[in-house]
């Protein structure tokens, strides 16, 4: 039996796919799970916590949240020798800002989510991956024991409509959801986390500062500069998510 497992980002897409279970438009998945970065946007787990996780139970659908230090085998360093930092920093190593590959997402998030699956005695799945129609180009169709699924895709729902159907269960807007420190944060969202989450941002300077003891090169945005000590007024082109699909939706 192939399950259906709803891999939930906790941001705005993922309460769209809430709000499309909760209405009856889609069947509920077999089992539904979001992974904790354990460094997850306070911001994310008090909408969880005050609004999805109870709408989803009223129509019988757990919510799982799985701390990733039970299935990670890495957190921050990893690569052959342990000593590749894993989250996509950016780094003024060659002089102008570049930025690392990002393995955290799949890591923590993506290989998390089937090491839990298998557990439940999922053999073969598919993951509902929350990406919205206007983010076709995150989009990865793959065969085999793990497949995906995009039921906001094959609803044709963009993110504006996403946020819309939200707003029509009569739930508050989504925040964007993202571990606090991370560097795909584009300058509104760094500006955003400072002004609306200021423990969270400081969480990120102090984890800014243990990533530059690893190597002083390493910055969480593309500044060159520490965070605290950026300007975020003007915009940047960075865009906000991760390549591998499980993070900002
Ligand atoms: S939100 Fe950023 S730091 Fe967190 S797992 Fe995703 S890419 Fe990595």
């Amino acid at each position: 039996m192939r399950h259906q497992i709803w891999s939930s980002g906790g941001g705005v897409q993922s309460a769209a796919v809430a709000a499309l279970i909760c209405k009856g438009d889609i069947a509920p998945p077999d089992l539904a799970v979001i992974v904790d970065t354990e460094r997850e946007m306070s911001t994310t787990w008090k909408y969880m916590d005050e609004v999805i996780v109870p709408a989803l139970s009223k129509v019988g659908v757990t919510l799982h949240r799985v701390p990733k230090s039970l299935y990670a085998t890495v957190d921050l360093m990893g690569g052959k020798e342990g000593n590749d930092i894993l989250i996509p920093a950016f780094t003024t190593q060659s002089g102008e800002p570049g930025k690392l590959p990002t393995f955290c997402s799949n890591e923590w998030k993506s290989r998390v989510a089937r090491r839990w699956a298998v557990d439940q005695g999922v053999k073969e799945g598919t993951f509902w991956m929350g990406f919205s129609i206007d983010e076709l180009r995150r989009v990865k169709v793959v065969s085999g024991k793990w497949q995906n699924r995009f039921p906001l895709i094959e609803k044709r729902l963009n993110r504006n409509d996403c946020i819309a159907l939200v707003e029509r269960m009569g739930w508050p807007t989504p925040p964007r959801s993202s571990c606090w420190m991370c560097p795909n944060h584009n300058h509104d969202e760094w500006q955003w986390i400072k002004e609306n989450a200021p423990e969270d941002f400081k969480k990120a300077a102090d984890f800014e500062q243990q990533i530059r003891i690893i190597d002083p090169d390493l910055w969480l945005s593309d500044t060159g500069k520490l965070i605290t000590e950026s300007d975020y007024s003007q915009p940047d082109d960075l865009l906000s998510f991760c390549k591998s699909g499980e993070c900002f939706v």
